[in-house]
């Protein structure tokens, strides 16, 4: 039988909701439980594919091509649990799945509304495929008395009122800030924030309150008081050195024994050995390298969030820190800046869209290439190293990506068909925008005797795309004269997925996200192959 628990942030954004779901997650499957993690989206866009990384931060993507918020990716990476495009949903979604059924006439007769109809697509979607998992985690995103959320929350409501209690629980996140000037911790947004909650219908099973120290127990009691909890069911939330320790913490506060407590579960101890070694790794390095990741959305850490992870994760099975070095690759177009490479031990330029920054991109490769500096592209990071490779070592000055406009040499060109199962999947210039890149999970066969065949360890390996362009076939024989490697290709063998510079200590391009697929206790062979040349790097230094 399967329960729900559903979470719901109040007082804040940013508390760190999802990361809290996938430590709760991560604990229950300790106990032996099996879990899937969900996340209800409360903006009017079908999906973040369309949205700026800036604004929203990374997209996550998943096996089955579903473009999907950042937090799907901290489920995967603490549970291990593929995410799927049923894990994910948003207003946009619900709404036109909802006029498009007002269209077709399903409703006929019935005045279309937000109570049932809209309310009973979001139930359907929490239960959708739940049948056999012990435990769902549902996330609904935004903070309590967001206008956009308001049929979110009725929907959990309704739920948990179907469900029972032995079968729902709410959890809420909020903020129980210290003010340093009076010395004290103060209840009062956590107060207003259960009341809001209280206004819509849920009264919250547990709260669990992000606070920059622990909650002292004078606090934790005055909460369960006024918010009509007992108090073990008030959970500090401190801060902590490392995300990879949050599980750790949650279960010392009793966060999973409370939750099993609710729905009338033995509490066994959890086994927490691999969260408890991952923290030790973090915190007892043996040494440390400092990778340059040259991009666009430098602003905002989050648009690369699975990437920041996957690169601490190379540094794990190093047992080095990995210090990110964020640059933003326009400063390579103007004078002398590339020397601000100068000591780093690796070079990254990942996935990114636009013409903006481009050249600076291509600049980073050819110092990488030139100093012997470890180099990793990431999908747009694969093409501009092509496209370095393709002006100077093939001698092909005009070298370009039609991404940026019409070009006399388009080494990178728009992807117009390619397979997809039994399927033909074709795309022109004129196609909507949202949805229609080529997504999700596709082979890749690797050369025999190459850099990434020795890495995996494998001759055929899967990894998750998101591209509208590709790297020009056609360029290949004379892009191989000059020394590039083509080492893995769709298995038509149409489109390149994989290069390398043999003759470089660590160069590789690939056209996929590997970090999307990389987890603390399983870091991807390509992020620990790539830090370990870097440490390589760093020690002949
Ligand atoms: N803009 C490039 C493309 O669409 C690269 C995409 C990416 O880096 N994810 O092919």
């Amino acid at each position: 039988m399967t329960r729900f628990i559903f979470i719901t942030g109040g007082v804040v954004s940013s508390l760190g909701k999802g990361l809290s779901a996938a430590a709760l997650g991560a604990l229950l499957q300790a106990r032996g439980y099996s879990v899937r993690l969900r996340k209800l989206d409360p903006y009017l866009n079908v999906d973040p594919g369309t949205m700026s990384p800036t604004q929203h931060g990374e997209v996550f993507v998943t096996d089955d091509g579903a473009e999907t918020d950042l937090d799907l990716g901290h489920y995967e990476r603490y549970t291990g649990v593929a995410a799927q495009k049923g894990d994910n949903v948003t207003s946009g979604k619900i709404y036109s799945t909802v006029i498009a059924r007002e269209r077709r006439g399903d409703y006929l007769g019935a005045t279309v509304q937000v109570i049932p109809h809209v309310t009973d697509a979001i139930k359907s979607f929490v239960w959708a495929n739940s049948q056999d998992t012990d435990f769902v985690l549902c996330e609904i995103g935004g903070t309590i008395g967001d206008i956009e959320g308001l049929p979110f929350i009725e929907a959990i409501r309704q739920m948990g009122n179907e469900l029972g209690r032995e079968r729902s629980l709410f959890l809420h996140l909020t903020l129980v800030p210290y003010i340093a000037s009076a010395g004290e911790f103060k209840t009062k947004p956590t107060q207003h924030s259960v009341k809001e909650l209280l206004g819509h219908g849920i009264q919250p099973d547990i709260l669990l309150c992000r606070c920059e120290k622990p909650v002292p127990s004078s606090s934790r009691r005055k909460i369960a008081l006024f918010c009509n909890l007992r108090e073990e069911r008030v959970i500090p939330a401190p801060d902590v050195e490392t995300i990879y320790d949050v599980p750790n913490v949650y279960h010392e506060y009793g966060l999973d024994t409370e939750v099993l407590r609710h729905f009338g579960f033995e509490a066994n101890e959890p086994d927490l050995t691999r969260w408890k070694e991952i923290v030790h790794h973090v915190k007892h390095p043996e040494g440390e390298v400092t990778i340059a990741i040259v991009g666009k959305y430098t602003s905002l850490v989050d648009s690369y969030k699975s990437l920041a992870e996957a690169l601490t994760h190379g540094g794990l099975a190093n047992n080095v820190k990995v210090n990110l070095n964020w640059i933003d690759s326009e400063i390579f177009e103007k004078n002398d800046s590339i020397h601000r490479l100068d000591g780093v031990d690796g070079i990254l330029v990942p996935g990114g869209f636009g013409e903006r920054g481009a050249e600076g991109k291509v600049a980073a490769v050819k110092f990488a290439r030139e100093f012997r500096i470890p180099y990793f592209g990431i999908c747009f990071g694969m093409q501009m190293a092509v496209i370095e490779s393709a002006r100077n070592l093939a001698g092909i000055s005009e070298a370009g990506s039609t991404e940026f406009g019409p070009c006399d040499e388009p080494i990178v060109g728009l992807l117009t068909e390619w397979a997809s199962g039994d399927q033909v999947e074709r795309r022109n210039e004129t196609q909507d925008y949202g949805g229609t890149m080529r997504l999700g999970a596709y082979d890749c066969n690797l050369a025999q005797g190459s850099l990434v065949s020795q890495i995996y360890g494998a001759e055929k390996i899967s990894e998750r795309h998101r591209h509208r362009y590709e790297v020009n076939i056609r360029y290949r024989d004379a892009l191989e004269a000059s020394g590039l490697r083509f080492s893995g290709m769709s298995p038509d063998k149409r489109l390149p997925e994989i290069i390398e510079l043999p003759e470089h200590p660590w160069f590789v391009g690939v056209q996929f996200h590997p970090e999307l697929k990389s987890k603390p206790f399983d870091p991807h062979p390509l992020f620990s192959s790539f830090i370990g040349a870097a440490v390589k790097k760093a020690r002949l230094v």
